[in-house]
């Protein structure tokens, strides 16, 4: 690195890619908000990296990404070999790029965090495989050797499409169920237009087929196919299936009119944003029988204070609320959104009302109101996390027209998984590995699981790595394996 470049930091500030302007995204533009790196500016911030000999963005990242080694491909041009560096670790790089919280992840740990700006580390991660794909660059796997085995993943969420990504390199056959028509899971479903615009995931597709993945969707496994007949058809099953169990928190008053929960809130308005519905069938019912309420002019309280919460929030201002407020129960600092997101946010208009636990929705018939406690934060619990204590004698009413509560998911045991051997905590969460099984590997020999549905809700990045290095068990144990064993009692 020459001494020009050590310093690089010094002259040329963090810079993101350009937003859609403030009053296009107020006006009710879904468009991606942020655009795309042109190469001099990518070479440009990927110039500003230290390339630290023990890289902390490295280490935090929950792939391993090798990221100073594409930043400086990136600097100098060779986009097609930092698109192949990108995917040795992480299968859907330009989705993290997009949707990691990287304030805390990657950049969170850039060694010029303290007071240069860390390196936009994401914005690079999306611009070299975005201008990889558009050059016409694919995977190759002209090297990889068949080996006969096939593998069926249910769930073409981010784990889903992480392990078939890794098995289909390692010369297994892999076909993804999925109950949707499209791929993605909450990628497609969940996460509004302007995080991640979908044509992203159409790209992902081919990509996908390209290298042989096969995809059988509108199918509901339990219900169409039973996993008896998976189980026969296919050396081994990998469980993507996400975490659907919504937190309701039990307010009085989340019956009446105008109390929506998040997800289905966030459904409907992608499918009228898409112009298209991305769904097979529903989800136990509830997003066909959600009709979308008309936000325009109307007072709209957020209660929650993450990811999803921020989705909510800031799809409720493009589509017209007069006002919106998130309500959260601990401070700011302990918000487990992105302070990316919260900061947009903010500069979209949204109002922010910390230390506040909601007690009840407040109406007659339609709701008026939440009616709040305020908080003080006690000590760390076991998880380190601090719980919000209600203060007496502080509670005051919130005026709302629409309350719409993101209070969090959790996984549900599907019954057929039950009679298999396949155990899962009270919390929902399959139980994998441990006592002599294989890392992500459940009670039954063939049955792997990872993301969302083994962690319980968390992040994009972490159901990739986890349906990644599942993969890696599951080639494993078919390399190792003369036979597999299939203890089925049940269909
Ligand atoms: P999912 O993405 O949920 O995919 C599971 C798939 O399995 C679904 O497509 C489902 O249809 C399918 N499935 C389940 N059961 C069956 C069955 N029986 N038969 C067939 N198919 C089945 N994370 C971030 O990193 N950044 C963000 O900005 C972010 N924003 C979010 C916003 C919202 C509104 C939500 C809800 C989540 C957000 N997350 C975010 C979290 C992230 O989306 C999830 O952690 C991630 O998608 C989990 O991946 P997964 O593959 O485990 O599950
Ligand atoms: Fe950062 Fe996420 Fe990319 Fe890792 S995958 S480098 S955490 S944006």
């Amino acid at each position: 690195m020459s001494k020009q470049q050590l310093f690089q930091f010094l002259e040329s500030p963090r810079e993101m890619p350009a937003k859609v302007p403030l009053a296009e995204r107020v006006a009710g533009s879904f468009d991606e908000l942020y655009g795309r790196f042109g190469q001099a500016e990518a070479a440009h911030q990927a110039g500003r990296c230290l390339d630290c000999g023990n890289p902390y963005c490295e280490a935090k990242c929950p792939v391993h990404n090798y990221i100073p080694d594409w930043l400086q491909l990136v600097q100098e041009g060779r986009i097609i070999e930092a698109a192949a560096l990108c995917h040795e670790t992480n299968p859907l790089p330009e989705m993290c790029g997009r949707v990691c919280p990287q304030d805390r992840l990657c950049e969170g740990a850039c060694t010029l965090n303290d007071g240069f700006g860390a390196v936009t580390i994401g914005a690079v991660e999306k611009y070299i495989v975005d201008t990889a794909f558009a050059q016409g660059w694919r995977p190759d796997l002209s090297k990889v050797k068949p080996t006969g085995k096939r593998v069926a993943v249910i769930g073409a969420g981010p784990a889903g499409l992480a392990c078939a990504d890794r098995l289909a390199r390692s010369g297994i056959e892999a076909t993804v169920f999925d109950r949707y028509e499209q791929i993605g899971g909450l990628l497609q479903f969940g996460i509004p237009s302007f995080k991640l615009d979908k044509a992203v995931i159409a790209t992902r597709r081919a990509v996908l087929e390209g290298m042989g993945v096969r995809f059988r969707l509108g199918v509901d496994v339990g219900r169409d196919v039973g996993i008896a007949a998976l189980l026969g058809e296919f050396d081994a099953v990998f469980l993507g299936l996400g975490a659907y169990r919504y937190t309701d928190g039990g307010l009085p008053g989340q019956e009446l009119a105008g109390v929506l929960p998040a997800l289905p809130f966030l459904v409907q308005n992608g499918r009228i944003v898409t112009g298209h519905d991305p769904h097979g069938r529903p989800i136990a019912g509830w997003e066909d029988q959600l009709a979308l309420p008309d936000l325009r002019g109307k007072r709209v309280v957020v209660l929650g204070g993450g990811d999803t919460g921020m989705d909510c929030v800031r799809s409720a201002i493009r589509l017209g609320a007069a006002s919106v407020t998130c309500a959260y129960r601990r401070d700011e600092a302990n918000m487990p959104g992105s302070a990316r997101e919260v900061a947009n946010a903010r500069e979209e208009g949204v109002q922010f009302l910390f230390n506040r636990q909601p007690q009840e929705i407040i109406g007659d018939g339609q709701a008026r109101g939440v009616r709040m406690v305020e908080t003080r934060l006690g000590e760390p619990d076991a998880n380190g996390r601090r719980a919000a204590q209600p203060i007496p004698g502080s509670e005051s009413v919130l005026d709302a027209d629409v309350v719409i509560i993101a209070f969090g998911f959790s996984p549900r045991v599907p019954q057929w998984l039950q009679a298999l051997g396949v155990q899962a905590q009270a919390n929902g969460r399959l139980v994998v590995g441990g006592n002599g099984r294989l890392p992500y590997q459940t009670g039954h020999d063939a049955l792997f699981a990872g993301g969302d549905c083994v962690r319980g809700a968390d992040l994009v990045v972490t159901a990739v790595q986890e349906g990644r290095d599942a993969a890696a068990s599951i080639a494993r144990m078919l390399r190792g394996a003369k036979a597999i064993p299939l203890a089925l009692t049940a269909a």
